[in-house]
């Protein structure tokens, strides 16, 4: 086992500090709610997957395709994707198991409503408002046209942004809160390809701002790494 890090272990976890991102082996220390190490930066859980397909060639625009239909077609596909998995855990998050909605490095999730207030909710709460919002988006011809010729709208490639941080919360949740629900399902390799494709999308096109996926840097860098040990390819620029 290389070099090991460790965080103080009563102090939350900063989110504005870099996570290491150049130990694949370790068990990283990081606090959550108090509880265990996460799991999820384990190796054993890390490398789990449910198809050697390459996901880099997944994620980049197929050669004569339109970019506009690409990301539309892959919002609506990563949206049923990510909305069933997260259905297969919902008896897991409640008011009472998950009374804010919050993501990796304690980060907090809230809910602004049509009219600009913020909504602290609970986690079910808040996906609830988000699926029916993306769900809505995705279902609104004038948003995601699904005619043949018809055009998309001016500001398409921004609420494309919109739905994805949205999903992005999602699999945060999942990893920070339920993921030894996902492990004791046998779903952790249906869950690290579903990221792992997710997040490569979202860079190859960038839709998610680097803030936004911060908390869950560490996660990305070591998926990809697997991906790319996959490859044969380590020339890592992460
Ligand atoms: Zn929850």
């Amino acid at each position: 086992m290389g070099g090991c890090h460790s965080y103080p272990s009563a102090t939350k976890v900063d989110s504005k500090t870099p996570q290491p991102t150049d130990n694949q082996d370790e068990k990283l220390g990081i606090n959550n709610n108090n509880r265990e190490k996460q799991p999820y930066l384990q190796q054993q859980n890390v490398c789990q997957m449910i198809t050697n397909m390459d996901m880099f060639l997944l994620a980049k625009l197929p050669p004569g395709v339109d970019k506009a239909e690409w990301l539309a077609s892959n919002t609506v596909a990563f949206f049923k994707h990510i909305n069933l998995f997260s259905s297969a855990l919902s008896e897991f998050c409640t008011p009472g198991t998950c009374p804010t909605a919050c993501g990796p490095g304690n980060t907090v999730y809230v809910w602004i409503d049509d009219h600009g207030r913020k909504l602290k909710c609970s986690a079910p709460l808040y996906f609830d408002y988000a699926m029916s919002y993306i769900h809505d988006l995705l279902t609104d011809e004038d948003v995601f046209p699904t005619k043949a010729g018809a055009a998309f709208p001016t500001g398409f490639v921004f609420l494309v942004q919109k739905v994805f941080l949205l999903l992005f919360r999602t699999l945060a949740h999942i990893y920070w809160s339920h993921y030894s629900e996902t492990l004791a399902l046998g779903l952790h390799p249906h869950l690290n390809t579903l990221f792992t494709h997710f997040t490569l999308f979202c860079q190859q096109h960038a839709l998610l701002d680097p803030e936004d996926t911060e908390p869950l840097q560490d996660l990305i860098a070591a998926l990809e790494r697997q991906e790319m040990t996959l490859r044969g390819n380590t020339d890592l620029k992460i």
